[in-house]
């Protein structure tokens, strides 16, 4: 369920600090250390998974969960009018750094076209 040696992990579980914006049950959000936008959160579940390519039909729920927290903290950031992104790293082309399925919820600004 959890690996005690991943970051994301340890974030989920406030043994590593970090600020966090939202938090339920099976996900948390908290603001990227390395924002690049106005607007980054990280969004994880707290289950681990090392990225999307491991998802399962058995844990895809947590996606549409991730998805939900991502609307609603999108609203109350105030950019769910102005638009927004969310969207998953996975694997060494997409430049995943951190080996815990996470969406980043990017706003406050145009963003350029992807890839
Ligand atoms: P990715 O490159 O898609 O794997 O995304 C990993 C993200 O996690 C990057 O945007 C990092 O800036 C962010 N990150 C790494 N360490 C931390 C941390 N301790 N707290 C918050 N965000 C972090
Ligand atoms: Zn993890």
């Amino acid at each position: 369920m959890t690996d005690p040696n991943c970051l994301f992990c340890r974030i989920a579980s406030r043994e590593i600090p970090s600020s966090i914006v939202y938090e339920d049950a099976d996900v948390v959000a908290f603001k990227d250390i390395a924002p690049k936008m106005p607007v980054h959160i990280v969004l994880v579940p707290r289950t681990h998974l090392a990225g999307l390519d491991g998802l399962t039909p058995e844990l895809a729920p947590l996606v549409g969960k991730v998805a939900l927290a991502a609307q609603q903290l999108a609203r109350d950031l105030g950019i769910a009018r102005s638009g927004y992104r969310l969207l998953s790293n996975c694997g060494p082309d997409a430049g995943q750094t951190v080996a815990h399925l996470h969406f980043h919820l990017l706003g406050g600004g145009p963003m350029g076209a992807m890839a």
